[in-house]
Formats: structure tokens, C-alpha cells, sequence
């Protein structure tokens, strides 16, 4: 089969085409043929290379898959030849003490699709059949594999983990990424208010139109920090979204109202902020949560919400499915002129 592959890490550069073996299913497994494979901030961090993270070469990135279910292996009920499906990237044994939970994105054996294993920017990809979820008849592939990963994460990291609450109030860090674009569409639907932090004039328009309630532009506010804390009466917000990391860990911080909660999912400028002050943990008793991917139960609930069109994924372009278009896809998620997603289609008319 063709896969957009890696050898070593590196540049977009390293991102090439190659021929590999077709997977085939196991027990429990079936194989999707790929129809359209969006892109994360994680595949960047992959292809670039992290530091606990060893891979069988050459690796295939990709979490966010949407296709035809093409083989079903043995021991598999509910799913058929010719479904059209969604995948969810979070892989789980399903039989340690948190899958038995129903906490399966913590599982002592769990992995993410086009992280620790291969991924979809192939033309197969096989995947545990308890991961896929059938497409309502017509829904695009594109959308179904740009809400995917981004859904799930907001999802488990607001509803979830955040607690989440009619009326309060939820400040967004940055405004162009996947899963901030979700979570703004997420917290307006769970009857938050919420107020975004934008880059730029262009940005800020943009995020206006997903129904935030208020922006700063940080390009004419650069401390944004004292504009939130401004805009909520010098109260602060109940709930931070920061995925910035490093660059604005602090800000975010004293945007915060006394027992406010801070919601992490990553940290894409950089894992270290050297201006951390610990007494505002305390002294505001705040708390840091933390968030990764989400449950079985999450992906059903929220892909219903986009399947029924309460939620929409942002797709900032689709680019084809070729060494070109994955590398130059690469090059516009790292140069972070990006609104939402960008979705590589393969071969069309398939
Ligand atoms: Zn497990």
C-alpha cells in the first residue's frame, strides 16, 4: 500500500512516499481503507522526534482517520465490510484497571494511533473494531476526520475533567488551533461564556464568528491578562484553557478567580515556564488539570453532537494526499498561519 512515511526524524523533509505491506486484521481488528486523514500538533511532535517516545521505522503519523471498514477479523460483531466510519485514536487494552473503569484513555497499556503506532496517512490502516464508529449516511469524511481527535480532547479536557458549568466563565488561550476551535464550540453549548485570546486582527474575527463573547486581540492588547481580568470585574474566569504551555502559562494563571480551574492539554510553545510562581496555586487554590484524549463514552457523546450539527469542525484547507501535500501541510501547522484543521484527502472518487 502507499503510506506517507518517516525514516528519521526531522524537517517536513523527512516526510516521504513509500510502499509498504498492506495490515491486515487480527482478532478484534478490522482494517479501513482511508479516505481522509486529518492533521495534529501531535504529528509534528512525532515527525520532529520525542525523546521517550521509540518507534519502529519506518513510522506512519496520523490519529485522525476516516474510511470504509475493507476487512473485518475474527471475533468482531457489530461492524461490517463497507461501513463508513470515524476513528478514535485512543488505543486501550480494554482489560486493565482503568479501561475496566471506563477510564480507557489512562490505560496502563494505551497507546494513540500515529503516535506509538502506525497511523493513517496510508491507504489501510487496522485498528480495534471498539474503536470505530459508523458515519451517519453522507457525512463527509473530511469533517469526521478533523472533528475526531480535537472533539474528544476538548471534550474529556471541558465536560469531563473541567466540570464544566452553565454561566461560567471560560478563557481560551490562542484561537486558531484544532482543539480551540473545539472547546470555544464546546463551552458555548455547555452555556459558558467564553473570552479568547487571538494573535491577530484576522484570527479575532474569525473566533467572533464561532460565537465567542469577547476577544482581545493581543497584536493591539499585549497584556491580555489585565484585559481579562477587566472584562470579568476583577473577578477573574472560572475556567483557563492553556495549551500555549511555556509562553503563557503565567498569564493564564492570574486570569484565574480564586478556586478556578486550569485546563492543559498540551503545551506547543514549550514545556518549561521559568516564571511559574507556585504561591498563586495555593493562595488562589487553583487547580491544574490535566488532559489527554479522551473516553470511549466521550468520542460517542461528542461525535454524536457533530454528527447531529450542535458541533462543526473548522477546516482551514484540504490538501491532497501526496508527499507533497503532507509536507506542505507540515510546513503551514508549523508556521502557525492555521485556522483549524487541515485534512489530507486521498485519492478522490474512491
Ligand atoms: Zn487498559
Amino acid at each position: 500500500m502507499k503510506a506517507i512515511v518517516f525514516y528519521q526524524h526531522g524537517g517536513p523533509e523527512v516526510l516521504q512516499a513509500a510502499e509498504l505491506p498492506t495490515p491486515h486484521p487480527g482478532p478484534g481488528e478490522v482494517q479501513v481503507r482511508v479516505h481522509a486523514c486529518a492533521m495534529n500538533h501531535l504529528d509534528l511532535w512525532v515527525r520532529r522526534g520525542i525523546p521517550s517516545l521509540r518507534l519502529e521505522m519506518p513510522h506512519i503519523p496520523g490519529s485522525d482517520v476516516a474510511g470504509v471498514v475493507t476487512e473485518v477479523g475474527p471475533e468482531v460483531s457489530g461492524v461490517q465490510v463497507g461501513d463508513r466510519v470515524v476513528v478514535n485514536a485512543t488505543l486501550s487494552c480494554g482489560e486493565c484497571e482503568f479501561c475496566l473503569r471506563g477510564e480507557d484513555n489512562r490505560c496502563r497499556r494505551g497507546a494513540i494511533l500515529g503516535e506509538h503506532v502506525r497511523g493513517g496517512y496510508a491507504e489501510y490502516v487496522v485498528v480495534p473494531a471498539r474503536n470505530v464508529l459508523k458515519l451517519p449516511e453522507g457525512f463527509p469524511y473530511e469533517e469526521a476526520a478533523a472533528a475526531s481527535l480535537v472533539f474528544l480532547t476538548a471534550w474529556h479536557m471541558l465536560i469531563t475533567r473541567g466540570g464544566l458549568r452553565p454561566g461560567e466563565d471560560v478563557l481560551i488561550v490562542g484561537a486558531g488551533g484544532g482543539v480551540n476551535t473545539a472547546a470555544l464550540q464546546i463551552a458555548k453549548l455547555a452555556g459558558a461564556r467564553v473570552v479568547v485570546v487571538a494573535s491577530n486582527p484576522e484570527k479575532a474575527e474569525r473566533v467572533r464568528a464561532l460565537g465567542a463573547d469577547h476577544i482581545i486581540d493581543r497584536s493591539q492588547e499585549p497584556d491580555w491578562s489585565r484585559a481579562v481580568w477587566q472584562w470579568t470585574g476583577k473577578r477573574g474566569v472560572d475556567v483557563v484553557v492553556d495549551n500555549v504551555g511555556q509562553a503563557t502559562w503565567m498569564k493564564s494563571i492570574r486570569c484565574l478567580r480564586p478556586g478556578g480551574r486550569l485546563l492543559v492539554v498540551g503545551a506547543t510553545s514549550g514545556p518549561n515556564p521559568e516564571d511559574f510562581d507556585i504561591r498563586y496555586v495555593f493562595s488562589r487554590q487553583i487547580s491544574i488539570l490535566g488532559s489527554t484524549m479522551g473516553t470511549r463514552d466521550d468520542f460517542r457523546t461528542v461525535m454524536g453532537l457533530v454528527f447531529a450539527g450542535r458541533l462543526r469542525p473548522v477546516i482551514d484547507r484540504v490538501l491532497p494526499f501526496t508527499e507533497e501535500g503532507v509536507r506542505e501541510g507540515h510546513r503551514l501547522l508549523e508556521g502557525g498561519a492555521v485556522f483549524g484543521k487541515i485534512v489530507f484527502r486521498m485519492d478522490e472518487g474512491r
